[in-house]
């Protein structure tokens, strides 16, 4: 079985990834398995400079064909921030709760109509120091007005994708791993990880 790693230090990422790939033979290793290597700093200005900034450094420090994924929820009224910079909208340390706040913030009084946003992921695959393919996958909804749900991660409880009656929050895994960015960006992976003979 053929050895993938998923360069990511996220939990909550991790067991979306390790879900939507069941159905591949590989076997997924995590960047907790070399504690020694320090976080890659994401200071690109793209989803997609980071993405291949993360796998690169992964793959250079390991040896395994790695894959990684950066996501931005991008909304609309803000001319699409926060964007790359969604993990520290509100500060370089910023929590989960933090971002969230300074989004519904930023949006109070705001009508439903006007707080269309989508996330967008962008996983980057490097196997080899000459190789790399992108892959990205789009989820369209709104901003509800107050946080809704416990499940999920960082802007969850805050998105309701178009179609659906509950926030990402408030959906369990199953459901989110059948609509999400994440899981778009993965169909796509696999499909050029099939193509390529994996
Ligand atoms: P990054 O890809 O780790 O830089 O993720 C940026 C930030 O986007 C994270 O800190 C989360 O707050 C948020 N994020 C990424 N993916 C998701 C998701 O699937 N749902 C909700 N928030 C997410």
């Amino acid at each position: 079985m053929k050895k993938l790693l998923l360069a990511s230090n996220n939990p909550d990422k991790a067991t979306e990834v390790r879900d939507l790939l069941a159905d591949l033979h590989i076997t997924l290793a995590l960047l907790n398995e070399f504690p020694q290597f320090p976080p890659t700093i994401e200071d690109a200005e793209t989803l997609e400079g980071n993405a291949l900034k993360k796998a690169t450094e992964a793959y250079r420090r390991t040896g395994l064909p790695t894959i990684a994924d950066d996501t931005g929820l991008e909304v609309h009224y803000l001319n699409d921030q926060p964007g790359v910079y969604s993990s520290r909208f509100a500060g370089p340390n910023a929590s989960y709760a933090d971002n969230c706040a300074k989004l519904l913030r930023l949006l109070r009084g705001v009508p439903p109509r006007r707080r269309a946003a989508r996330f967008r992921c962008v996983i980057a695959f490097v196997p080899d120091e000459h190789t790399h393919h992108c892959v990205e996958g789009i989820c369209r909804g709104v901003i509800v007005e107050s946080p809704r749900g416990t499940g999920g991660f960082g802007y969850d409880p805050l998105f309701l994708p178009d179609g659906h009656t509950q926030t990402f929050g408030e959906m369990d895994l199953a459901l989110k791993n059948t609509l999400s960015h994440r899981a778009h960006a993965l169909i796509a992976l696999k499909s050029y990880l099939r193509s390529i003979g994996w």
